[in-house]
């Protein structure tokens, strides 16, 4: 058993220390040599970073936070007269993060906070989420909700709240959703209007409404999604803005979920009675706007759930492989085990590269955003829209795809309470449906690939061809994948819309298959064992690609009715 999840978790440490381009994350994002930066070079708050994420981030997860996953969701949340209740253990875990100050992660350190970049609290998250994935959905929505804030909110919100949740004295939940208005927020109906005298800008507004399926909603700060202009004049998701609400006796958690997994995460039926609110941003772009940023963070956010999920699954699969023995042999010996533990690896560590290419982007994106450079950050929000749903796709659909193998690897006993890969089975089926499903994703994703959005980051790729003759020949057959997905991106510009909704899913794994190709050859000028990964995964792409450029042009929308 693993006892630093983040020293004892090779790919991940592989991918901060030497995959990561931190330099230009770093000069974008710290004032390097002046004298509010803790930090006199770039190698030095790189260092820091990763000290960090080894301990205490590391160090907590595998030590403190692992052994007490199955009783968390053994006990799970209460709703007592009114009042959330989360089990002992879980209260316990969220003192010790506060107490080692990593509740306001990103927080800028003018109000408390650490001020890491994106990158570090995605891996902190994954880390976290392999020991209890339930917690991400307090640890890691902070952030975002903070971030929110932080990006739009009045001087005055932000003086108020960023401390309060950079000592973890405050926890925070995001109110979209509501009984008729999931995938669709546009129909949003929870409503907010301006107290008279009041100005709309930095004074009181009153929510009134239902919300429904609320992760953390007991959290004090509530960010909420409401309808505050005339529905006759500015309808839709034009006529909805974002509100800052506080807990209050005006908000009434009125039930929580009984549900399949995440137990340590309550989810709950908020109603807002005339609840204060204060306005984030501007009137009316409470849609396309913040509530677009605030998910841009939560996507990668799940997506590093549910790659700490799909790591825990594979090492308890592996572990469990090596011990139980059947017909004189450990199962890993059997030619079926041996591929299922080799298919499960090469998913993690595709959906980790894909993963974590996104999250360097993002960073990018926002240094380039601080720094005012108005450009460069256009050309990487680009880049960012494109990639973050592609990642949560990915490390959503595989965490559930590992979890199912792992199973399959423990036999029966994997079926049992007693095995902590019934808990992951369980906690992975949320993470691709929340945050947005796979198809709102893979729907996301398509429009943005075929629009060529992506296309500047294959052809970096592609002119990367590696120094050694064998990495350089399989970035010859890439380079042929790519050509074929390029026709087939071409092919799909000249198709209606519902065709190409038809094959976004393939289109999706397309793109995939190719640019994890790259990045793992990347990685394998890097590191020896990457090489391995490189060939297996090529070879087990490559047939996919034929298939996938098939379905892509041969598609047809069926209804069968006996
Ligand atoms: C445990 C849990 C925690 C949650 N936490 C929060 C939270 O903190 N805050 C919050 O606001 N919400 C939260 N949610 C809500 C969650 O984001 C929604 O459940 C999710 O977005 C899907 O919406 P829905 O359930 O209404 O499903 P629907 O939108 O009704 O979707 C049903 C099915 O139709 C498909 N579908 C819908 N539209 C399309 C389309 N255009 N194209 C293709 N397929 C489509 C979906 O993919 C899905 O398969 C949470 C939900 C759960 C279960």
């Amino acid at each position: 058993v693993a006892d630093n999840f983040y020293r004892d978790n090779k790919d991940l440490k592989f991918i901060m220390e030497s995959m990561m381009d931190w330099e230009p994350i770093i000069a974008l994002k710290e004032n390097i040599g002046e004298e509010e930066c803790p930090y006199d070079n770039w190698e030095e708050a790189m260092a820091s970073y990763l000290d960090l994420l080894e301990d205490p981030v590391g160090e907590l997860a595998a030590n403190r936070i692992a052994p007490r996953a199955a009783e968390v969701d053994e006990v799970g949340c209460k709703l007592v007269d009114g009042e959330v209740i989360y089990p002992d253990p879980l209260k316990r875990t969220l003192k010790e993060l506060s107490d080692a100050q990593l509740m306001g992660m990103t927080i800028p350190r003018e109000f408390g906070g650490l001020g890491m970049p994106e990158t570090v609290y995605t891996a902190a998250i994954e880390i976290v989420a392999q020991a209890d994935a339930s917690l991400m959905n307090i640890f890691g929505l902070q952030g975002g909700i903070a971030e929110t804030i932080n990006e739009f909110a009045s001087e005055a919100l932000k003086a108020h709240y960023l401390p309060l949740m950079s000592s973890g004295e405050y926890t925070g939940a995001m109110a979209l959703t509501e009984p008729d208005a999931g995938s669709d927020l546009a129909a949003v109906q929870c409503r907010a209007e301006l107290e008279p005298g009041e100005d709309p800008d930095t004074g009181r507004w009153r929510i009134n409404g239902t919300k429904r399926f609320i992760t953390n909603g007991c959290g004090h700060v509530i960010l909420v999604l409401a309808r505050s202009e005339d529905p006759t004049k500015r309808g839709g998701g034009r006529g909805l803005s974002f509100f800052l609400v506080e807990k209050s006796e005006r908000v009434t958690v009125r039930r929580i979920e009984n549900k399949l997994g995440i137990h340590g995460s309550p989810t709950c039926e908020l109603y807002f009675d005339n609840a204060p609110g204060y306005l984030i941003g501007k009137r009316g772009m409470g849609l396309a706007r913040y509530t677009a940023w605030l998910m841009l963070a939560a996507r990668l956010a799940v997506g590093a759930q549910a790659q700490g999920i799909s790591q825990a699954a594979l090492e308890e699969a592996e572990k469990y492989a090596k011990e139980r023995e059947q017909f004189g042999h450990p199962i890993s010996d059997f030619p079926q085990v041996r591929q299922m533990l080799t298919r499960m690896r090469l998913q993690t560590e595709a959906a980790r590269a894909m993963l974590y290419a996104a999250s360097q982007v993002v960073d990018l994106q926002q240094g380039y955003d601080k720094r005012g450079d108005s450009v460069n950050m256009k050309k990487w929000k680009q880049v960012a829209d494109a990639m973050t749903p592609i990642a949560k796709y990915v490390t959503t659909e595989t965490a559930n795809q590992v979890c199912y193998e792992s199973i399959q690897i423990h036999g029966g006993n994997g079926f049992m309470k007693e095995y902590p890969v019934e808990r992951l089975y369980r906690d992975a089926r949320i993470t691709n449906i929340y945050e947005g499903t796979s198809q709102i994703q893979v729907s996301w994703a398509i429009s943005r690939l075929v629009r060529g959005d992506l296309d500047v980051v294959l052809d970096i790729e592609a002119a990367r061809v590696p120094k050694d003759p064998e990495l350089a020949a399989l970035h010859g057959q890439v380079r042929e994948m790519d050509a074929r997905l390029r026709e087939a991106l071409a092919f799909l510009k000249e198709q209606p819309v519902e065709y190409r909704e038809l094959v976004a899913r393939e289109t999706t794994d397309f793109f995939l298959g190719v640019f994890v190709s790259y990045v793992f050859l990347r990685q394998a000028e890097k590191w020896a064992y990457k090489k391995d990964v490189a060939q297996a995964y090529i070879r087990y792409i490559r047939p996919q690609t034929e298939l996938n450029a098939s379905r892509v042009r041969n598609a047809q929308l069926m209804v069968l009715a006996p």
